[in-house]
């Protein structure tokens, strides 16, 4: 008799980690993405601040799976899935599962305002970050040759919408590199001098951290710089400006860090959605109806046994895939599917260089300690990268030395991307 085939839609955190944990068994596993890397999306802001290079963060996923035999890498975009035929629509042909792991991940939600993406760009991907660095780099050569003095203002001005851990990671790394790396490189201008501005709407940045650490953390991104505006939604966004209601930021550059929209493919399965457009699964990660089909990471909402939506977070994806995968041999054996239980080893927001707040195992961390943890805990995950661990320690030794940033933020000039 065949084995089973199951299908991974995403090679992502979730994905990739269902498919470790599919490797060798007795099922025919396809790992279906429409791109042929994993991408360790909580170094992209490195990427997006030149401090590391794209290569540094991506890997292949064919050879990240090399070994495991019964599973195939294709690249293609899976367009929607019929859950009664048990059939995907590719973006060319389709193909058929005995079982499912959807692990589309998520993008950001500009509130209903799309047409603000082209001013405001996100950080999700590879492209987005170099299409950020390109962005941040340009406006600093931009400021040099501009005369008017309105219109350089504006161009030394960045704001970073969203005040969760990719914001603030990205306000501090801008902040860093205005006071830092680029700080004698121009003759006009004066870097030093770049405004800053992290907005936020809720009323504290970090809001999923104790006080006391959102509270450092403001205080940390401040002393290098950056304003922190919390309290006020953004109301508009044109190529030249930020609205806070009535006020006004006139500037070059606007990223925008705030909002979760599930992958547009949740769409398709015909379920309940959340706001924010990811698949409301079951405790043990399947979907009402259909015991074959499991929805993972970013792309669902799942609760701990208290009610508590668990964050999109990459342990939660990885564990997340890990279940589902579990659960699908479990069901192929004949066996009951257990529930997913989150083991939260903590989170971890850093602040620029050297810096970072963590809550780890209930206890609260901050500076330089919370920093080195940070760096730990990504050298743990990047393990499966091999290589990666070496890039990760030279660039977390130049991050404390101050090296590397003012040697690569030229790079994109040398065309090495
Ligand atoms: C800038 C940034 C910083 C972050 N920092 C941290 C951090 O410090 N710590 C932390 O724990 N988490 C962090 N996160 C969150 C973490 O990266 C996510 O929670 C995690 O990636 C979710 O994993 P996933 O597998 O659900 O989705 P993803 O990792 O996003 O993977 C989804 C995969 O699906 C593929 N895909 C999507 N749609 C399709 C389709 N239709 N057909 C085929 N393939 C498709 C994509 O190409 C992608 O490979 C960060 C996220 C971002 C964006």
């Amino acid at each position: 008799m065949a084995e089973p085939h199951v299908v991974i839609v995403g090679g992502g955190f979730g994905g990739l980690y269902a498919a470790r944990a599919l490797a060798g068994r007795s099922v025919r596993v396809t790992l279906l993405d429409r791109r042929n890397h994993h991408l360790f999306q909580p170094l992209l802001y490195q990427v997006a601040t030149a401090a590391l290079n794209a290569s540094d963060i991506a890997a292949p996923l064919r050879s990240v799976l090399r070994r495991a035999r019964n599973v195939t890498v294709l690249l293609a975009e899976v367009q929607a899935v019929d859950l009664a035929a048990r059939r995907l629509t590719l973006d060319r042909g389709e193909m058929g599962y005995d079982a499912l792991i959807l692990a589309a991940g998520a993008g950001h939600s500009y509130f209903g305002h799309d047409d603000w993406e082209a001013f405001a760009p996100s950080l999700k991907t590879l492209e987005d970050a170099l299409e950020i660095r390109r962005r941040v780099l340009l406006a600093y050569e931009y400021a040099e040759r501009e005369g008017d003095g309105a219109e350089q203002r504006a161009l030394l001005t960045f704001v970073v919408v969203g005040g969760g851990p990719t914001g603030v990671e990205l306000a501090g790394a801008l902040g860093e590199i205005s006071r830092q790396t680029i700080a004698r490189d121009f003759r006009v201008i004066d870097p030093t001098k770049a405004r800053i501005v992290l907005v936020e709407s809720g009323a504290r940045i970090l809001s999923t951290f104790p006080e006391s650490l959102s509270l450092r953390a403001r205080q940390a991104l401040e002393r290098i710089g950056v304003e922190v505006v919390t309290g006020k939604a953004v109301t508009k966004v044109t190529a030249d400006a930020v609205w806070l209601g009535a006020d006004q930021i006139r500037t070059r550059t606007v990223l925008w860090a705030a909002g979760v929209a599930g992958s547009p493919l949740a769409r398709s399965l015909g379920l309940p959605l959340d706001r924010a457009g990811r698949v409301v699964v079951d405790a043990d990660l399947s979907i009402p109806a259909h015991p074959e089909v499991f929805v993972v990471g970013d792309m669902s909402l799942s609760r701990d046994p208290a009610g508590a939506p668990h964050p999109g977070l990459a342990p939660v994806a990885m564990q997340q895939g890990q279940r589902a995968a579990a659960n699908v041999l479990r069901r192929l054996q004949g066996e009951p599917t257990r529930p997913f239980r989150y083991r939260d080893r903590g989170t971890i927001a850093t602040i620029g260089r050297a810096k970072a707040v963590a809550l780890v195992g209930g206890v609260k961390l901050s500076g330089l300690i919370a920093w080195l943890t940070w760096v730990f805990v990504h050298i743990v995950y990047l393990i499966g990268f091999r290589s990666r661990v070496l890039v990760l320690f030279e660039w977390a030794w130049a991050y404390v030395t101050w090296q590397r940033g003012a040697r690569l933020i030229t790079r994109p000039w040398r065309g090495r991307d």
